[in-house]
């Protein structure tokens, strides 16, 4: 196993303007590839911190990734940085000035002076070549002689071990591209010495420990390995292969990820970049139906994520926000009868909602969803936290209540409700296949 970590450069990062997503990616990329990333650390662009750091990093870790700090003006300095502590000169790489220079003439523009700053690296380390943008990055093998002679001290472990400096550019885009042509193949040549391959099963209504625990006979497994992953009120199972080449890597992950859909059942929702939004997007596509919804205390939320999805058009027809009794009443015809009697906080509301905004867009499906979504508002009868989901389609009608956590907080709230909101559209749509077939 491989030892990484990662440096964010960028005063932003630490002024908390800007929030650290890349060394979350590259961490998730790492794990993927089976290599262990033991430390993140965030520094803002100063030459002695960043220098510092380097050090400690290279002592401690074979695979050193920065992010930041490429570009063209005087605190973009950590190509600079990295060649000092290696003691190494920084040399001009004509061809990529002539490469930068036709990013600027392309446009129309003329490159400005700073920009050639860009095309230096320190002499010995190989360029990491940026597609999208200006400024490229290096990937600089350092043979354990090569680093003690620039006087790092490595831990006794890794004593014997190459080290690898990766850059990146902050911008996280091009950070992603650059990853995604050059790095992954070079870790796994270079590094793991073998081809892996991963999918996810993305899970929902099961909790982490619950498919930790329905997993364990298969948790402890080697090649292919199985892990459990949560996050954002759902869970992930990551199995991963790794051989000697990538077409034998996918044929022993397929048929364990087969076995886990299997057993999982409707809890399995996708696999890798699908989401909830997606997945019923295409249920609803397949199946030719049209959807619609009428939301209170998720204020849109539901109607975002539907139409988050590219294409979304072919399945929605009408999506409403109705935050006032009077805008239920008035729109949905929600009567006031309920309003009065349940209020707008209730099963009947929830129903009346989904059935009224149904009939109003002549959608297949209709979707009412109302709550207190806090923190304030909350009752003892009805406390934050408290929501009720309906879902009309034909003669068929199905109402869900959720009691969520006032302690997850209104965001949380809302986020789990519209993911709760599609999981029914996908279980009801799924149960229609079967009844069908
Ligand atoms: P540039 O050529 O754009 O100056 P750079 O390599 O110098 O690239 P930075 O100036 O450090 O990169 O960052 C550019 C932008 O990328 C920042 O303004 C910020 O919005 C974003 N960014 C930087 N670091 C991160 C990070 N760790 N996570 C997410 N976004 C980041
Ligand atoms: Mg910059």
């Amino acid at each position: 196993m491989s030892i990484a970590e990662v440096l964010a450069v960028g005063t932003e990062l630490l002024l908390g303007q800007v929030l650290d997503t890349n060394s979350q990616f590259l961490s998730d990329e790492l794990a993927r590839l089976g290599i262990d990333c033991y430390y993140h650390t965030t520094v803002g662009d100063n030459k002695r911190r960043v220098g510092n750091l380097l050090k400690t990093a290279l002592s401690r870790s074979e695979i050193v990734i920065t992010s930041g700090g490429l570009g063209p003006t005087p605190d973009d300095l950590t190509m600079e940085c990295i060649a000092e502590v290696m003691g190494a000169e920084m040399v001009m790489d004509e061809k990529i000035l002539e490469v930068i220079r036709s990013f600027f003439s392309e446009r129309g523009i003329v490159m400005p002076e700073n920009n050639e700053k860009q095309a230096l690296r320190p002499s010995g380390a190989d360029l990491l070549p940026n597609p999208t943008g200006t400024a490229p990055g290096i990937i600089w093998t350092i043979t354990p002689e090569r680093l003690k002679e620039a006087g790092i001290e490595s831990v006794p472990e890794l004593k014997s071990k190459n080290r690898y400096i990766m850059t990146f550019p902050g911008v996280p885009s091009e950070l992603k591209n650059m990853w995604a042509t050059t790095v992954v193949d070079f870790l796994q040549s270079k590094i793991v010495g073998a081809a892996i391959f991963s999918v996810e099963l993305k899970h929902f209504g099961i909790g982490e420990s619950a498919l930790a625990e329905k997993y364990a006979d298969l948790l402890a497994g080697r090649n292919p390995t199985v892990a459990p992953y949560a996050g954002n009120g759902e869970c992930r199972l990551r199995v991963t292969g790794k051989s000697d080449d990538m077409a034998n890597a996918r044929e022993m992950v397929a048929p364990l990820v087969a076995a886990i859909q299997e057993r999982s059942g409707n809890y399995c929702y996708g696999l890798d970049n699908s989401t909830l939004e997606s997945v019923v997007g295409d249920l609803l596509k397949s199946q030719g139906l049209m959807i619609s919804s009428a939301e209170s205390c998720t204020g849109g939320l539901l109607s975002k994520r539907l139409t988050d999805v590219a294409g979304s058009s072919e399945y929605i027809s009408l999506n409403v926000v109705t935050y006032s009794n009077q805008a239920k009443q008035s729109v949905l015809g929600v009567s006031e009868k309920i309003l009065n009697e349940f209020g707008a906080v209730s099963p009947e509301c929830a129903e009346a909602m989904a059935r009224g905004v149904r009939k109003i867009s002549g959608a297949d499906i209709g979707i009412g969803i109302t709550g207190v979504a806090g923190p304030s508002g909350g009752t003892e009868e009805k406390p934050v936290g408290l929501v009720y989901l309906g879902l009309a389609m034909g003669d068929t009608y199905v109402g869900k209540k959720l009691s969520l956590p006032a302690r997850l907080g209104r965001t949380e709230i809302r986020h789990r409700t519209a993911n709760e909101a599609l999981n029914m559209v996908r279980l009801q749509l799924l149960e229609r296949v079967n009844v069908n077939v």
